[in-house]
């Protein structure tokens, strides 16, 4: 069971977390909960009850149930097996699933979940995205964040399109070493095939002319207006929304040190 906390001082949430290390999708999981066509063989839904758990919404087929606690995560896998096809598919392929991502967000908006939305994919991994929705923290802003930034991109664009921008940031988040929004006010839930087509020109650009490692992450809070940040390495949807995780358990922790430190030996 994972747990968030408040850091009452900075403001900053803690997950404790007792993750085991390894492939997600390759962690045992329990039956999709949904299945949608996909170049010609299936791409699942999974529901990941683990991890940001008790969800407030279980899925259970079109069955939702609360209870006490927040936050939802899914995994929406494209092949079953563990290998990384990300970076053989077309801008066609692409733009499908990025549609796929935004459909599913949009189904599950009608549940008021929270409004802070991470959906992480690790080109270099397993085939799934990782989709996160949390009430946590709270971005509460006047106006678009967003729009509001591309007012100061400056000396740091590095790449536009007629409904794209891509920059680097004045302030960066770890790891980002690029961001791309859209020039227009867009929520990800209200994502179109013509916006979805040149994302997924501009995500196959990247991988083709940088071949580290990278991680895309789909990002949106309280704004209604969605970023794609490109991040090197590995990167956790969590952390993404400025959360960190905590391997260990306090309590647990507290238990052994003082054990060892009130012992005589
Ligand atoms: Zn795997
Ligand atoms: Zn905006």
């Amino acid at each position: 069971m994972e747990e968030f906390r408040l850091d009452p001082v900075d403001l900053t949430f803690d997950l404790i977390s007792n993750e085991r290390t390894g492939c997600r999708e390759c962690l045992p999981v329990e039956n999709a909960i949904k299945s949608i066509e996909f170049k010609g063989r299936y791409l699942r839904v999974y529901e990941i009850k683990d991890r940001v758990q008790p969800s407030r919404y279980q899925l259970d087929g079109k069955f939702f149930k609360r209870s006490n606690a927040h936050g939802y995560e899914e995994l929406i896998v494209e092949n079953e097996k563990h290998s990384a096809d990300f970076v053989t598919y077309s801008a066609d392929d692409i733009e499908k699933l990025l549609l796929v991502v935004s459909e599913r967000l949009n189904e599950l908006k009608t549940y008021d979940i929270g409004k802070n939305i991470s959906v992480s994919r690790y080109v270099n991994g397993h085939d799934y995205w990782d989709l996160v929705i949390l009430p946590i923290p709270m971005h509460n802003t006047q106006k678009c964040h967003v729009c509001e930034s591309l007012n100061y991109v400056g000396n740091r664009e590095i790449y536009k399109t007629e409904n794209l921008i891509a920059y680097v940031p004045f302030s960066p988040k770890k790891n980002e070493v690029a961001r791309i929004t859209t020039l227009k006010h867009t929520a990800i839930e209200e994502l179109d095939s013509v916006v979805a087509f040149d994302l997924a020109n501009l995500i196959i650009k990247i991988i083709n002319k940088f071949t580290n490692e990278i991680t895309f992450n789909i990002k949106q809070s309280g704004a209604d207006h969605f970023e794609l940040d490109v991040l090197a390495g590995e990167n956790d949807p969590i952390d993404t929304l400025g959360i960190n995780r905590i391997n260990y358990s306090p309590e647990g922790l507290q238990k052994k040190m003082s054990e060892k430190l009130n012992n005589g030996k």
